[in-house]
C-alpha cells in the first residue's frame, strides 16, 4: 500500500511528487506515467517561457502562482545548475486599438505587482531594431528555460528522496474506497491511501474514473510553431508578444527566443481532433465524439466560430500565419518559416460553455485532481505543487499516512497519527 499515488509525469505531477516527498520523508510515494519518460506531452511541447504574470486576473490563482512560480523556477534552476535566461519580454502594440488594450494591460501589470516599463515607438525601436510598433511594455522578469529538463530534474529529486516512478503505466480504472484508492494500470494494480491526479489532457477522464461526472470537458487546442533559420537567431533580444485580444483565450503568435539559442514563431490555437494529436491530420473518433457532443464545447466553438476558422485557415496557409508576425516583425519572410513540432493545450470548458480561465482543482475525500492547468502552469508548477501538498495536508488531517512499519520504527512525522 502506498501513502500517495500520483498520476502524471508532466511538470505538475513531478513538482508535486518532489515536494510531497520533501514534506513526508517517510511516506511511500508512487508516480504513474503512461509514457516511457517524463514530460512527453504539454510539458515537453511548449514555448519554454518563464512567464512574469502580465495577463492574469488580479487575485486569481494564475496571477498568484505565476508571480511566485517565476521566482521559484529560477531558484530551482540556480540550485540545480539548469540553464535559463531572464531575457525579458516586450508586448508590442501595432495599432490604436492595441494601444488602448496596452493601457489596460499596463494597469493589470501594476495590479499584479510587476516591474515594467512603458516604451514609446522610439524606445521600442532602440531596444529591438527589427520590431515595429506604436509602443510597448517591457517586462524584465520574463525568461526562458527548457521545462522538460526542469521536470527531469524534479524526477531525480523525487527518486533521490525515495519516491518511485513507474513509466509505461497507464491508469485505466480507479476505485475510491473508505480507506484507500485502488488504481488499475497497464502495469499492475496499486493501492494508495491518497490519489493526486495531474493528468493534463486526460484530466476529465481521470475524474470520471473516480465515479464523478465532471462539470467540464477537456478540449484540445493544438499550438503550431515555426522555427526561424539560424541566421535569424539574433533577430530579437527579448521575447516579443503581440497585445492579445481580451476576447481570445490565448496570447497570440509570438517570437520566442529558446534556451538553445534558436527563435520560434507561434503558437497559434487550432481545435485538435485528437487529444494527443501533434500532427495536422491526427484524429481520434473517440476524442472527436466527446468534443462534438459536449454542449459546453459546442457553445464555445459557436461563439468563436469566425476566429476559429481564421486560425484553421492560417494553420493551412502559411501566408495568413506570416501576416500575424509581420505586423510587428516585417523582415520575416515566408521562406523563413521552417517546420517545428506542435504542442497540444488541455483547456477545460465548463458544461455551461465557458472557457475556464483559472487553474481548477476537483477534490474528493481521498483525491486531489488538477483539472485545468494551461499556461502559465509550467511557470507555476512549483507553487501549484506546494498548493496541492497543503490541500492534501488539510484534507487528510491526521489520518493515517505511514505504514505501520514506519511508525513502529519511529520514523513517521509527528503529525501523522496512526488510526486517528
Ligand atoms: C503550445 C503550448 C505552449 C505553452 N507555453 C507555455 C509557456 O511558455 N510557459 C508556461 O508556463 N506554460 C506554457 N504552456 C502550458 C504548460 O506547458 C502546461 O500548462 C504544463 O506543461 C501542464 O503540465 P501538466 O503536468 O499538467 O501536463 P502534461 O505535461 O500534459 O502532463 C500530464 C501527464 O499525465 C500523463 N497521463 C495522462 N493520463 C494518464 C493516465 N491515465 N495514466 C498515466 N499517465 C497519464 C500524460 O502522459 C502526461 O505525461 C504551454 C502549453 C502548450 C501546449
Amino acid at each position: 500500500m502506498y501513502d500517495f499515488v500520483i498520476i502524471g509525469g508532466g511538470i505538475i505531477g513531478m513538482s508535486t511528487a518532489m515536494q510531497l516527498a520533501g514534506e513526508y520523508p517517510d511516506a511511500q510515494i508512487l508516480l504513474l506515467e503512461k509514457e516511457s519518460g517524463a514530460a512527453r506531452h504539454q510539458t515537453g511541447h511548449n514555448s519554454g517561457v518563464i512567464h512574469a504574470g502580465v495577463y492574469y486576473t488580479p487575485g486569481s490563482l494564475k496571477a498568484k502562482f505565476c508571480l511566485e512560480g517565476n521566482r521559484a523556477t529560477k531558484a530551482f534552476c540556480d540550485e540545480h545548475g539548469i540553464r535559463y535566461d531572464t531575457c525579458g519580454k516586450l508586448l508590442v502594440a501595432t495599432n490604436d486599438v492595441e494601444m488602448q488594450r496596452m493601457q489596460a494591460l499596463w494597469d493589470r501589470t501594476a495590479a499584479n505587482g510587476l516591474e515594467r516599463e512603458w516604451l514609446s515607438a522610439q524606445a521600442l525601436r532602440e531596444r529591438e531594431p527589427n520590431i515595429i510598433g506604436l509602443g510597448g511594455i517591457y517586462v524584465p522578469s520574463s525568461g526562458i528555460v527548457n521545462y522538460a529538463e526542469v521536470t527531469r530534474q524534479m524526477a531525480t529529486e523525487f527518486t533521490r528522496k525515495g519516491g518511485v516512478i513507474r513509466y509505461n503505466s497507464e491508469v485505466t480504472a480507479l476505485d475510491e474506497r473508505a480507506e484507500e484508492v485502488v488504481v488499475t494500470t497497464t502495469s499492475g494494480i496499486y493501492q494508495g491511501r491518497f490519489l493526486i491526479s495531474c493528468s493534463g489532457l486526460m484530466a476529465d477522464r481521470v475524474v470520471r474514473m473516480l465515479g464523478l461526472e465532471p462539470e467540464f470537458q477537456i478540449c484540445p487546442f493544438r499550438g503550431e510553431y515555426y522555427l526561424l533559420p539560424h541566421v535569424h537567431n539574433q533577430i530579437v533580444n527579448h521575447l516579443i508578444y503581440p497585445i492579445p485580444d481580451p476576447a481570445m483565450p490565448f496570447l497570440g503568435v509570438h517570437l520566442t527566443r529558446m534556451i538553445d539559442g534558436t527563435v520560434t514563431v507561434g503558437p497559434n490555437a487550432v481545435l485538435a481532433l485528437k487529444r494527443e494529436g501533434y500532427k495536422k491530420n491526427d484524429f481520434s473518433l473517440v476524442d472527436m465524439f466527446e468534443i462534438f457532443t459536449s454542449h459546453g464545447v459546442l457553445k464555445v466553438l459557436k461563439a468563436n466560430f469566425k476566429p476559429g476558422l481564421i486560425e484553421m485557415r492560417n494553420s493551412i496557409f502559411k501566408r495568413g500565419y506570416l501576416k500575424q508576425v509581420q505586423k510587428y516583425c516585417p523582415s520575416i519572410s515566408k521562406d523563413d518559416l521552417k517546420p517545428f513540432p506542435a504542442g497540444v493545450r488541455a483547456q477545460a470548458i465548463s458544461n455551461s460553455g465557458k472557457l475556464i480561465d483559472d487553474f481548477l482543482f476537483v477534490n474528493t475525500k481521498r483525491s486531489v485532481n488538477v483539472c485545468n492547468a494551461p499556461s502559465p502552469a509550467a511557470t507555476s508548477a512549483i507553487p501549484i505543487g506546494a498548493y496541492i501538498v497543503s490541500t492534501v495536508k488539510g484534507q487528510v488531517g491526521k489520518r493515517v499516512f505511514f505504514t505501520a512499519d514506519n511508525i513502529d520504527k519511529g520514523t513517521s512525522s509527528g503529525s501523522a497519527v496512526k488510526g486517528s
